[in-house]
């Protein structure tokens, strides 16, 4: 039995069908850091897995709020606060109805090692909430917030935890967390990142992880001696946050944006998609994507059910590069067969952990490019931190200096995870890259700070 073998079996399912994502999420780093446990028994010796693997705590309450009829609402809130070996817990909040512990202990336990990869002095955590924000009055998302944070704000603080966002939340909704904290405590202090600009927000956060995605693949592609990005056609799922300025920073360098997806369809346009209409449709109008053809009606809309076999649309259309960026396990063996008889260069991860552990094994084996969600997302949690360290300190960042500190900090997570690969003799490969790099620094500071 291999060390990774092994080390698997003491964290055996449980029979709760809600931890399957964050197995899948564990069980990828124990494959990848078995090198690493070989190399050196201290991680072994001070059961550094056994410790990581368990939240430091799960905080989970209740979200009482009245809707626009004067009905009350029950909802359910999380905190998943993960590990502070590095840093202050510091990880997004998800509003979405599948939300459950066992997603957000899969985002947490990612992000502890990719708050570890970005250098910066950042713990882990998640949390979030089964509240659907869709459908509902602006009143409504305040009032819900307001409520979530009634019960939040007894367990974070700039120094003990500090949220972002992630799916559903975006600048509304933290605004509305933020102020609903300020009244609270009296006190106003960088408590949660993604704020407006307006009221302590970092320039570039929005755009932040989309962009560092864009800037990861560049400096991948160099390494590995491919083609640059210029000129090429590109793959992009989703239509949020991460998508559109994937989007966005795709047309900057001369790429060619053909795809965005919603959670009902495709839209594939040959010459490249509309980025304007789509910010109109889905950040302002919030409506579907079925809407962009009415615009454009050369254009392709592609329904989900048009495939049933388990593969989605989107991955069905030739490109050099992709850019899985919606949500998890949105790419599957099916897709990743697809893409590669299509000849795709590279796949890079803009949301967490979009790819199914099988399409990556497919990716890594036909030498895809591969960059794996925790290297190549790292750029908002990177400006989340450079928003903390504008709020400390009571001073603005220009968009420049931040746009040139997150390319600077997404190219050195590149260059980390390739040398890492390459010193552990898994040269090309950045998930194990990755894994190890980030373990390994999450790992030493736990040891240096005894149990
Ligand atoms: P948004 O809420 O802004 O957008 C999410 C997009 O994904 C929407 O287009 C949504 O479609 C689609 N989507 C959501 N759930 C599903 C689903 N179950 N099936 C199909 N499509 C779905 O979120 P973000 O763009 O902020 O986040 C996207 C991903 O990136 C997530 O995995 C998140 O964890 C990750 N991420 C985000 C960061 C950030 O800075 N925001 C930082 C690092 C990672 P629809 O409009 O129909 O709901």
């Amino acid at each position: 039995m291999t060390i990774a073998e092994r080390e698997i079996k003491k964290f055996e399912q449980s029979n709760c069908a809600e931890n399957h994502v964050f197995y899948q999420a564990m069980e990828e780093v124990i494959y990848s850091i078995a090198p690493l446990l070989e190399s050196d028994d201290k991680y072994t010796r001070y059961a550094i897995l056994e410790r990581l693997v368990v939240p430091d705590r799960i905080i989970k309450f209740k979200v009482t709020w009245l809707d626009d009829t004067n009905a009350i609402q029950v909802n359910t809130g999380f905190r998943v606060q993960f590990n502070n070996a590095l840093g202050p817990y510091k990880g997004g909040l998800r509003f979405h109805p599948s939300v459950n512990e066992g997603i957000l202990k899969f985002l947490g336990f990612e992000q502890i090692l990719k708050n570890a990869l970005t250098g910066l002095p950042i713990g882990g955590g998640k949390g979030g909430s089964d509240f659907d924000p869709k459908g509902k009055s602006d009143f409504e998302i305040m009032k819900f917030c307001a409520a979530f944070m009634k019960e939040l704000h007894k367990y974070i603080g700039p120094r003990i935890d500090i949220p972002a966002g992630d799916i559903g939340v975006g600048g509304r909704e933290i605004g509305y967390l933020f102020g609903e904290y300020k009244r609270i405590t009296s006190s106003y202090e960088g408590v949660l990142t993604g704020k407006p600009f307006m009221f302590g927000g970092s320039l570039m956060r929005p755009e932040a992880t989309g962009y560092g995605v864009v800037y990861f693949t560049e400096k991948m592609l160099e390494i590995e001696e491919k083609d640059s990005l210029d000129g090429k056609i590109c793959t992009v799922s989703g239509a949020g946050n991460v998508a559109l300025h994937a989007i966005e920073k795709l047309y900057h360098i001369g790429a060619i944006p053909v795809s965005c997806t919603d959670s009902k369809g495709t839209i594939y346009d040959a010459r490249g998609v509309d980025l304007p209409l789509l910010k109109e449709l889905k950040l302002e109008k919030r409506v579907s994507l079925q809407e962009y053809i009415k615009a454009h009606p050369e254009a392709e809309y592609i329904p989900v059910e048009a495939y049933p076999e388990g593969g989605h649309a989107v991955w069905d259309i030739q490109c050099y590069a992709a850019f899985p960026c919606a949500t998890q396990n949105e790419l599957t063996d099916v897709d990743a067969q697809n893409l590669i008889v299509n000849g795709v260069v590279s796949v890079s991860e803009g949301a967490n952990m979009p790819s199914t552990p099988k399409a990556i094994n497919d990716f890594l084996s036909h030498k895809v490019c591969f960059a794996p969600a925790k290297a190549a997302n790292a750029g908002g949690v990177a400006v989340s931190e450079f928003e903390m360290s504008q709020n400390a300190s009571m001073t603005r960042w220009s968009f420049e200096k931040v746009d040139i500190k997150l390319k600077e900090t997404m190219q050195q997570i590149c260059k980390r995870v390739a040398l890492t690969a390459q010193d552990y003799g898994v040269k090309g490969n950045y998930v194990d890259g990755a894994n190890i790099a980030g373990f390994k620094q999450v790992a030493d500071a736990m040891i240096a700070e005894g149990i």
